[in-house]
């Protein structure tokens, strides 16, 4: 039964909205704002005492209250630091940009700019003009564009070069890149019919030729980014490939995913196919991410002969997926690291890839140390970190990994903790300890690493 003294005793709109509580608040929203949410708190308070429930007080009404503006202010982005070991984390934002992509991004949303305007001539230009110097440099390519990623980069290619045509793609090829990014289905988005080739484990030439018909548009060739495919197998190689391709009249596309502009043998890994490569082995049209290995804002690019590219660059898709100033401000930032020799220095990505492992135990160590004589049971051991994003599955780089084991609260209870701290700290855990890698703790962040791992400890602010 509702109480009806619990009603005459909730407060006034103007009585809750004075609680001390909400001093900040009051500060920084406005009125009409904060009149609307108590309106709302209090008919929640009054829809609970009607199902029988106590009546709350002013000082839950306010908590109520704040806790309402929370879901509304709460920041979509939360800075924090990876300390998974994961250099390409799609989860937290894939690369951390140089200080000049930063710099250049920064410049171009804050003031007008010349991104559709040629200053020479006073009159509109193109949006990607300058990009696609830059990158025919780089790439040795004829032409080259820019979209929002390397998905919608794969969807105009096909859209623009075979809608209402066969593509024929390996079986060991027909993958799922993640989130649900499946080539089979973005292939029917464009309008393009998949024609399956070969088997799952062995694809040979002979393979594409026997399927070629008149309705054949072209051979798609999609890196294998997330698995490896080991034993009795066989793949073809690009350059027969772009042969057989261009013997028939047909073009090929080579889907690289990360690609990479540097040879990452140089670094202890497996090699990563290079963009430079894929088209001097004669690939029709190339597209790559901006925001894996190549270690720029997120971005789909394309590149390739001219007639192709034209073609893509003329579909009405394009500009649906055409990308902002502050990308390509920051894209070309990132490319002039490359063009200038600088990009390992440079370049988040490549620092960490080429981080020594001395310099990383020794972060590790001082890391250890620290929270040893803070009271942390920390130790430090041998490990692994992984490249991520899609590029290079399976390799890793030895690394040197801080290791926590609580004793008086679990793992996991620990791990939430640090994703909860000032500055969120994602850990790796492993059978019962916690595990920080240095590799992907960006320089200068060690600090910040340590405070919220003491405090996660002791619990403050948590309990
Ligand atoms: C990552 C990847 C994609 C998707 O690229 P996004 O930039 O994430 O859109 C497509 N194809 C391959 C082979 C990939 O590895």
């Amino acid at each position: 039964m509702p109480n009806p003294e619990a009603y005459r005793s909730l407060p006034a709109v103007d009585r809750l909205l004075a609680a001390p509580a909400l001093a900040d608040a009051r500060a920084g929203y406005p009125h009409a704002l904060l009149t609307e949410l108590a309106r709302d708190v209090l008919a929640a308070a009054r829809h609970d005492i009607a199902a029988g429930r106590p009546g709350p007080d002013v000082a839950q009404l306010a908590a109520a209250l704040l806790a309402r503006l929370g879901e509304i202010t709460a920041a979509p982005l939360t800075p924090l630091i990876n300390a998974t070991g994961v250099i390409i984390h799609t989860n937290l934002g894939r690369a951390p940009l140089s200080v000049a992509a930063i710099e250049a991004m920064q410049a171009a949303s804050g003031a007008y700019s010349s991104l559709e305007y040629d200053l020479g001539k006073g009159e509109r230009g193109s949006r990607t003009d300058y990009l696609s110097a830059i990158l025919r440099q780089l790439t040795g390519a004829e032409a080259a564009a820019v979209v929002n990623n390397n998905a919608a980069a794969v969807l105009l290619t096909l859209s623009a070069l075979s809608k209402g045509k066969e593509v024929l793609v390996s079986r060991g090829q027909a993958v799922e890149i993640g989130g649900g990014f499946r080539i089979p289905d973005v292939m029917r988005q464009s309008g393009a019919k998949l024609v399956d080739v070969g088997t799952t484990n062995r694809t040979r030439i002979a393979d594409y030729a026997n399927a070629i018909t008149p309705r054949t548009a072209l051979l798609l060739n999609v890196h294998a980014s997330n698995f490896r495919l080991i034993g009795f197998t066989e793949q073809t190689s690009l350059r027969e490939m772009a042969q057989l391709a261009h013997d028939r009249g047909l073009l090929l596309v080579d889907d690289l995913g990360s690609g990479s502009l540097l040879p990452s043998e140089d670094y202890g890994l497996a090699h990563e196919a290079l963009v430079q490569e894929s088209v001097s082995a004669g690939a029709d049209v190339v597209s790559f991410s901006g925001d894996k290995l190549l270690g720029g804002p997120q971005a789909g690019i394309i590149v390739g002969k001219a007639g192709p590219l034209e073609r893509i660059r003329k579909h009405p898709l394009m500009r649906a997926l055409r990308v902002d100033k502050t990308t390509l401000a920051g894209l070309q930032a990132t490319l002039l690291h490359y063009l200038r020799g600088e990009a390992v220095e440079q370049i988040p990505v490549w620092q960490m890839i080429s981080t020594p492992l001395l310099k990383l135990e020794q972060r590790a160590a001082a890391i250890c140390a620290t929270l040893t004589s803070a009271g942390i049971a920390a130790t430090i051991h041998p490990g692994q970190s992984a490249i991520g994003g899609g590029s290079l599955p399976g390799e890793t780089l030895p690394t040197c990994l801080v290791a926590i084991t609580p004793v008086s609260l679990s793992v996991d209870k620990l791990a939430a903790r640090l994703r909860l701290g000032h500055t969120p700290v994602i850990a790796r855990i492993a059978a019962d300890a916690l595990l920080l890698d240095p590799r992907t703790i960006l320089p200068g962040q060690d600090e910040a690493v340590i405070a919220t791992l003491l405090a996660a400890w002791r619990g403050i602010g948590h309990e």
